[in-house]
């Protein structure tokens, strides 16, 4: 969700934030904007698309070797060219891109319009950067002590970077809430929302904490300080991304490249930690508190989206196989209700990008509490890695594509390992299930290979499907999150209103929705549920809905009252949401690229959810 990208040094600033731009437009954006000082503050920004921006831009003035660039995702005032970024003071000599909510600018617009400030756009960035205006000529401080003031009043969150025409050798960053990178060159610095744009300049990078300011003087070091005035050592991390990763070798799109690279995914996912020679399982995040979760009177799953679906697989696996009570709530819901928390809870929170705001709130009120929580997530250095007691990275790499589909594997595998792990010490599994259960999740990535290998038949399906303006997508058991997550997947990129329901709810409402013209996707795979789904099935075709069923390799049954069918190789029914929900993103990917919807930026979509 909008991308913030800066650059102050020797070379020409305005290729390198409108790549960094580029680099950024999988998080979900609106409108962008770029400033740069060429003896004049240059201020270009518009509604739609980067490339609208440098169309836009045409041959005016670009030249500068310090610059900021923004793409917005619209909170406050519709998509459009005045309420993009980059915002002017009221004197326009002082510009700033934010990321955020500043959830107090009604009342300090209402403030400052008194004073005389006058607001071109709705947003409530143009409020702050009138309020750090405001301070600084009246407090009469320098613009680094107006931001640290300003920040003490505005409530919210935030990414900011400002840019002052009288100082072009200044950026001034700050964060609260929201991410922001700082990448360190020779001469150079870099700013990003995330370290994609910065990857191929250099690999130094400090990632900044809640309530930093860091203020970049050309040619000095890096100093950073907090909005309570505190000097901070900045600490330089190195970056392990490589620029490969985030491009797309060869594939139309990112989505598809991350739904083929899963066998890689799964298998860095549970690389060194499903340890099949010495029959163990380790998780290294968590050895310290292994007491206190194998001890859990009950387990917390907060997360959002698809997020929310690994952690309902991970409800089915934990209760199953580690016999531990678990819910699983929606962060935005739990962060809001005054849930019991206990401190013998455990809350396993989820997030592919570690800054989902509602997880990373919800993260806050159960460590209140005194619960213990744990972590999964994608991206190295994020806000729950570090707010979290314990945690596993799922090593998945950068997931570019707004669906996430790689991410959503790769947490599944670390569930499945972490329960597995917890059933071991918990004495809730006999021991040659577990070994067979290792052995077989360590052989997951090349049944993922298998049923990649039938990508060509998912896409005759998808042709079937890619004009229904609705459809059904059902499962039981452990496949009841694989058909809400299939269900989701399909809304998000093609537009089709599709909904996950257990199978055996169907009966009790949205069986009137089935008729001719309506493709249900059934996960009917062999296990304790295969019987009941073949009966659902059954009621399905009753009413002539179009049935498209995943089915275990060598099946005869439900294969043959189904009108399409997609074979996924035989495992484990606990593990098999990791390889059923892989023919579903293939679908709904070759639906969407058939509408010619843009499938790895789907309309109104952000990648990482950084507003509440
Ligand atoms: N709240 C700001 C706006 O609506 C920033 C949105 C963003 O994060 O892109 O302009």
């Amino acid at each position: 969700m909008c991308g913030i990208v800066a650059y102050i040094g020797n070379r020409e600033a305005y290729p390198i934030v409108m790549k960094g731009l580029r680099r950024l437009e999988y998080r979900g954006y609106d409108s962008a904007g770029i400033a740069l000082i060429d003896k004049e503050l240059l201020v270009y920004k518009c509604k739609g698309k980067v490339d609208d921006l440098e169309y836009f831009i045409g041959t005016q003035n670009t030249l500068g070797n310090i610059g900021i660039g923004h793409t917005r995702w619209a909170t406050h005032g519709v998509p459009n060219d005045v309420n993009a970024h980059p915002h002017y003071s009221q004197a326009k000599d002082l510009t700033i891109i934010h990321n955020g909510i500043i959830e107090n600018y009604n009342a300090i617009k209402k403030a400052l319009t008194l004073r005389g400030h006058t607001f071109t756009s709705d947003t409530d960035t143009e409020v702050l950067i009138h309020l750090i205006e405001d301070i600084r000529n009246n407090a009469k401080v320098d613009l680094v002590e107006a931001v640290r003031l300003a920040l003490n009043e505005a409530v919210g969150a935030y990414a900011i970077v400002i840019l002052s025409k009288d100082n072009p050798n200044q950026l001034i960053a700050a964060r609260k809430s929201s991410p922001l990178v700082i990448g360190i060159g020779v001469d150079e610095f870099f700013c990003a929302s995330d370290a994609t744009p910065i990857i191929e300049y250099t690999k130094n990078v400090v990632y900044l904490n809640d309530e930093e300011i860091a203020v970049i003087n050309r040619g000095e070091e890096l100093k950073i300080i907090t909005t309570k005035n505190i000097a901070k050592t900045p600490y330089v991390q190195e970056l392990e991304l490589n620029i490969e990763a985030i491009e797309k070798g060869g594939y139309e799109h990112f989505m598809l490249k991350e739904i083929f690279e899963q066998p890689r995914s799964i298998r860095d996912s549970i690389r060194g930690r499903v340890l099949v020679d010495q029959g163990l399982i380790k998780l290294g995040g968590i050895t310290e508190y292994s007491q206190k979760i194998v001890n859990a009177k009950r387990i917390i799953i907060i997360g959002c989206g698809t997020s929310w679906h690994a952690g309902l697989v991970g409800e089915y696996l934990i209760e199953d196989l580690a016999r531990i009570p678990v819910e699983v709530e929606y962060a935005s819901e739990f962060r809001y209700r005054n849930p019991i928390i206990n401190e013998d809870d455990v809350v396993i929170a989820i997030s592919q990008s570690g800054e989902t705001a509602d997880t990373l709130a919800a993260i806050e009120l159960a460590k209140s509490k005194g619960a213990l929580v744990y972590g999964i997530c994608n991206v190295a250095g994020s806000s729950i890695a570090r707010t979290t007691h314990a945690g596993s990275y799922t090593h998945a790499g950068p997931e570019i594509g707004v669906a996430s589909t790689k991410a959503f594997t790769a947490q599944v595998a670390i569930l499945t390992a972490f329960a597995l792990s917890v059933a071991k010490q918990r004495g809730t599994i006999n021991e040659s299930r577990y070994q067979q259960l290792l052995i077989e999740l360590d052989t997951v990535p090349e049944l993922v290979e298998k049923v990649l290998l039938q990508s060509d038949k998912t896409k005759a399906i998808a042709a079937i499907m890619k004009d229904a303006p609705n459809s059904l997508y059902l499962g039981r058991g452990y496949s009841f999150p694989v058909a809400l997550e299939g269900a989701l997947k399909l809304k998000e990129i093609s537009y089709i209103h599709a909904e996950g329901y257990p199978a055996a709810e169907m009966k009790h409402g949205p069986i009137a929705l089935i008729d001719e013209e309506m493709p249900v996707v059934v996960i009917a795979t062999k296990g304790a549920n295969y019987e009941k789904v073949v009966s659902n099935i059954q009621e399905v075709k009753a009413r002539k809905g179009i049935i498209i069923a995943v089915v275990t390799e060598g099946d005869e049954h439900a294969a043959l009252l189904a009108d399409y069918i997609i074979e996924i190789p035989e495992s484990d029914e606990c593990l098999v949401p990791i390889i059923s929900v892989v023919p579903l993103q293939l679908l709904s990917y070759y639906i969407a690229v058939m509408r010619g919807c843009n499938v790895d930026q789907p309309r109104n979509l952000a990648k990482s959810v950084t507003v509440e």
